[in-house]
Order: structure tokens, then C-alpha cells, then sequence
């Protein structure tokens, strides 16, 4: 049975009305760079975030870069993150001339370890962005009070965790930011690209607007050095239809998630992600850990079963980062994931007798590969 990674088509083939008449909305406004459309989203996914402010930009790597930024990050400055993610998160940072610092995940979690944090801490640092990989907050309340103690910065990356939460508050509405992704294949994705960022600092969100508009409040009227990092009027548009669906999305995921746990564990030599006492899990990503990965990826693309893998090379260890001089064995916990990791088709749509033509080929995979 074909099953892909991803299937964007089925999607829209459910909204597709809706889409159109929004599309249509934006071209006799003449709204494309910013405007009403974006304005309406931006209120929109502030609420949904349970934060008072949102500020829509051109992508989730924008959004780390314009937080970075609002809260001051400047060359010579430390930020502390984790090395299991997609680059981005240390893009945005060394954008800032500041240089990325990693710290290991928890093992069970994949996201930041908080007991290995006070050990990369300097008196250069000045924030922390813990990542909620694959859909899951980081266990946020020892982040903080670690922040605190230290006076330093959070910020969330929540590019893969819309909706998610952690002890009942909404993932990107705990730290000091939060960064969302609407990149097409994200939880919320947009058609092209585009990003947010939330927070509850009034302030922040007055600078974060001025920065990505080029620095002026008012036209022509420069107070900074800024840059063009808007949210175009169509992606507004076509994100608060989209939004409005997401709850749904998100509960048809966790169904799908719930059968592959049940299917999978029965099947010896696969590690299924866990769902943490402390939040909700919303499995932008569904990973298992394998020990021969390359081998099962292959015996299932022969079945026309399509996987991915989140991230083959942890940040530390990229080319972009050899500057760094980071060794391998530098962190283990990531370094150990990023070999076995094995991301399983995930989407809304997917149907059971997918994910069960999923987890049969996988029994037989592993199993052939244990011999
Ligand atoms: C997708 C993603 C980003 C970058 O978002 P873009 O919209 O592609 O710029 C950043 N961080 C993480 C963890 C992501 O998954």
C-alpha cells in the first residue's frame, strides 16, 4: 500500500472552498504585504497561544531571528540551545552574532536536558531556547527556574509544537517568546512561507514589528536598522482558514499516534516516542528509534512506505558549525538519536489501514534485520 511521508493534497482537498475564498479576499483588497489579512491571523493565533500578542513574519527562522533581536541578543553574547533540531534554531542565533551553545537532550524526550543546563551557562550567556522537537515541550519549569535564578532569557521554539502544552499552558506562551513555523508542512502550515512570534511583553512586540518593517513605526520614518521580514497578505489569509480547522488536525494526529504506539509494541526493537506526564503531545513528528535505520527505511520504500529522519546530523556536528570544533561524543544523547531516529508517515488524513500496512512492514523489517 502507498503510503507517503506527508500528503499536503488531502488537506486541501477538505478546505478547498474555503481556501479560494480566501485567496480571493486578499487580491480585491490588494492586501499582499502585511495588512488586514495578517492583522486578523496575528489576533487570531495570539489567542489560540494564550498570549497576549503575536507578530506574523516571513518564516519560523525569521521568528527566532526578530525575538533574538527584540530581547537584545548581540554579537559576543552566548545562547544556549540544543544540538537535536533543525538548524534554524542555530542559524538565528549566530545571526545575532552571538555564537550557539548546545546542551544534550533528555533521552526519553529528545528535548532539553534541564540538568545538563547549568553547565553550559557562562557569564556570556543571555538566553536559552529550549526546542519542542517533534510536537512535545521541553520540561519547561526547571528551564525557567533556571533562567530566573541566572537572569537569562527563554525562548521557545515552537516551530513543531502549535497547540502543544506543558502543564496545561500552550507551547511559545511559556518563556519569554515563542517562534512558530508555517512552513507547508508544519502542524500549521501555510501555502508558501511564513512564521509568528508570541509573547506577553508589550514591548517586545512594538519592537519585533518595527524590526521586521524595516524599523519604522510610522512610514519613511526609520528609528532602526531593521529588515523586510513581513507575513504576506495571502498566507494571513489563508492561515486563519486553516487555523480554524488545526484542533481537529491535531485530535486526528493523536488518534493516529495512539494506533501506531498500540501496533507498535508488539514489535521487538522499536523505540515509539512517549507522551510525557506533563504536557500534550501534538506529533508533528511520530520518530521511533531503531538500530539498523537505514536498512528498515529501505525495506519500506520497497512496500512504497515513505519515511523520514529528523535530523540525520545533529547541529553540532554540520560543516555550517565546524568552527565550533565540536567532537563527536560531544553529546551523546543526540548524537545516539540522530543514527537511530526513523520518522514514520504522520498527517491528519492518514487512515488506519495505513498506519497498520505501516506497522506490519516495520515488524517484518525489524525482525529481518534481527535475524
Ligand atoms: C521548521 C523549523 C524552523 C524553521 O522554520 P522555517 O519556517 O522553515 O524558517 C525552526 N526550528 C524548527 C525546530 C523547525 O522545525
Amino acid at each position: 500500500m502507498k503510503v507517503p511521508f506527508l500528503d499536503l493534497k488531502a488537506q486541501y482537498e477538505s478546505i478547498r472552498g474555503e481556501i479560494a475564498e480566501a485567496i480571493q479576499q486578499v487580491l480585491d483588497k490588494t492586501a499582499f504585504a502585511g495588512g488586514p489579512f495578517v492583522a486578523q491571523f496575528e489576533k487570531e493565533f495570539a489567542a489560540f497561544c494564550d498570549a497576549r500578542f503575536a507578530v506574523g513574519v516571513g518564516s519560523g527562522t525569521d521568528a527566532l531571528w526578530m525575538a533574538l533581536l527584540g530581547l537584545g541578543v548581540r554579537p559576543g553574547d552566548e545562547v544556549i540551545t540544543v544540538p537535536d533540531t533543525f538548524i534554524a534554531t542555530a542559524e538565528a542565533i549566530s545571526y545575532c552574532g552571538a555564537k550557539p551553545v548546545f546542551v544534550d537532550v533528555d533521552p526519553a524526550t529528545y528535548n532539553m536536558d534541564p540538568l545538563k543546563l547549568e553547565a553550559a551557562i557562562t557569564p556570556k550567556t543571555r538566553a536559552i531556547i529550549p526546542v519542542h522537537l517533534f510536537g512535545q515541550t521541553a520540561n519547561m519549569d526547571p528551564i525557567l527556574e533556571i533562567a530566573r535564578k541566572r537572569k537569562l532569557l527563554v525562548i521557545e521554539d515552537a516551530s513543531q509544537a502549535h497547540g502543544s502544552e506543558y502543564k496545561g499552558r500552550k507551547a511559545g506562551s511559556i518563556g519569554n517568546a515563542g517562534c512558530f513555523s508555517f512552513y507547508p508542512g508544519k502542524n500549521l502550515g501555510a501555502y508558501g512561507e511564513a512564521g509568528a512570534v508570541v509573547t506577553n511583553d508589550e514591548e517586545l512586540d512594538r519592537r519585533m514589528r518595527m524590526l521586521r518593517d524595516h524599523g519604522q513605526a510610522k512610514k519613511y520614518c526609520h528609528s532602526y536598522v531593521g529588515w523586510n521580514a513581513r507575513m504576506d497578505g495571502i498566507q494571513g489569509a489563508i492561515l486563519s482558514v486553516k487555523l480554524r480547522h488545526l484542533p481537529d488536525w491535531t485530535e486526528a494526529r493523536r488518534r493516529n499516534a495512539a494506533v501506531y504506539d498500540k501496533l507498535l509494541a508488539k514489535v521487538k526493537g522499536v523505540t515509539a516516542p512517549i507522551e510525557a506526564a506533563y504536557g500534550k503531545h501534538v506529533y508533528h513528528i511520530y520518530a521511533i528509534r531503531v538500530a539498523d535505520r537505514d536498512r528498515l527505511i529501505a525495506a519500506l520504500a520497497e512496500k512504497d512506505i515513505h519515511c523520514g529522519i529528523h535530523y540525520p546530523i545533529p547541529v553540532h556536528l554540520l560543516d555550517a558549525y565546524k568552527e565550533l570544533d565540536h567532537k563527536r561524543g560531544a553529546f551523546p544523547v543526540a548524537e545516539r538519536s540522530a543514527v537511530e531516529f526513523v520518522s514514520l508517515p504522520m498527517f491528519p488524513e492518514l487512515t488506519t489501514a495505513q498506519i497498520e500496512a505501516v506497522a506490519d512492514a516495520i515488524g517484518a523489517g525489524v525482525e529481518a534485520s534481527v535475524g
